[in-house]
């Protein structure tokens, strides 16, 4: 970092922001959302530096397609701590996909294009299909026309993540879910506030992470030697972590190389799983290499 006194300021406000909105809130009405990836793990001992010896739980989905290091990581995390929850979706990934559909190039896109499917041509979502910019992109018009059947949908994250999720914090009556969310990731995060209520007003959401950003996290992780999952090391080096495979990656090529390369297991799992979507997507060329090229 440019100046060390950036960071230990930037550490005394996040440990301040902890402590007193887990006090003014209760620490019983909190939980953790921890996904064993970097930005979690550093949320875990965030939290811990700021109020030691908390039982806030942390709350690991299964989703059935995390990257083993990441299971075992988050059960080697498991052994020696009870507040590591590790929670399983109702069904397995491959139902969910083959009931609900399958996830297509973004949320936004597996949402506008599933509501269509449905036969809901919404003002929203013909502007979606025809804008130039920030709309649809050309070569995935011919998804709105008919004679494309394959059936997509936004439910996976929704089935496999959220559902779980609110399931385990309506049966362990928690109201408060804390993230690992920051701002620096771009996109809609770039205006993430600390706090998050619902319309009634009540808070629902803490992300402490909000302002700080990776060079920040290195630090901390540098400072406090702080063990992550081995996919961040070499010969992995990963920057993130996440589904493996998901079809919304944006570097999705890259990491299914990286992955036959070093997890060709894992790779054969997805190649499985998202077979109907790789596929699409090598036809066209999009996102994936073209067949034959
Ligand atoms: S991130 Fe991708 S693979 Fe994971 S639950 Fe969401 S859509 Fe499914």
């Amino acid at each position: 970092m440019n100046n060390m006194l950036d960071y230990e300021l930037t550490l005394f406000d996040r440990i301040n922001v902890i402590r007193d909105t887990i006090k003014k809130y209760g620490e019983e009405n909190f939980y953790i959302s921890f996904s064993g990836g970097k930005d979690s793990t550093i949320l875990h001992h965030l939290i811990d530096m700021a109020i030691p010896e908390n039982k806030i739980p942390r709350v690991f989905i299964n989703t059935g397609i995390e990257y083993k290091a990441i299971v075992d990581f988050v059960q080697s995390l498991a052994e020696n701590d009870p507040r590591i929850v590790m929670v399983k979706p109702s069904r397995p990934i491959i139902k969910v996909l083959e009931e609900y559909g399958y996830p297509f190039k973004s949320k936004e896109h597996s949402c506008k294009l599933h509501e269509w499917q449905l036969g809901h041509h919404a003002p929203s979502i013909i502007s979606y299909r025809d804008k130039e910019r920030y709309g649809c992109p050309k070569i995935l018009k011919y998804q709105f026309e008919e004679g494309f059947n394959m059936n997509i949908s936004h439910f996976c994250c929704h089935k496999l993540k959220k559902e779980p999720a609110k399931k385990w914090q309506k049966e362990n009556h928690k109201s408060i879910v804390i993230t690992g969310m920051m701002r620096a990731e771009g996109g809609q995060r770039n205006t993430l506030s600390c706090i998050l209520t619902n319309r009634s007003g009540k808070v629902i959401k803490f992300h402490p992470l909000a302002v700080i950003d990776k060079e920040w996290e290195d630090e901390f992780i540098q400072r406090n030697n702080i063990q992550l999952c081995s996919l961040y090391y070499p010969p992995f080096n990963f920057k993130r972590t996440g589904c493996k495979g998901c079809p919304f990656a944006l570097k999705l090529q890259e990491q299914l190389d990286i992955m036959e390369e070093l997890l060709p297991t894992e790779k054969a799992q997805c190649e499985i799983i998202w077979k109907p979507v790789y596929d699409e997507y090598r036809r066209i060329g999009y996102r994936l290499k073209k067949e034959n090229s």
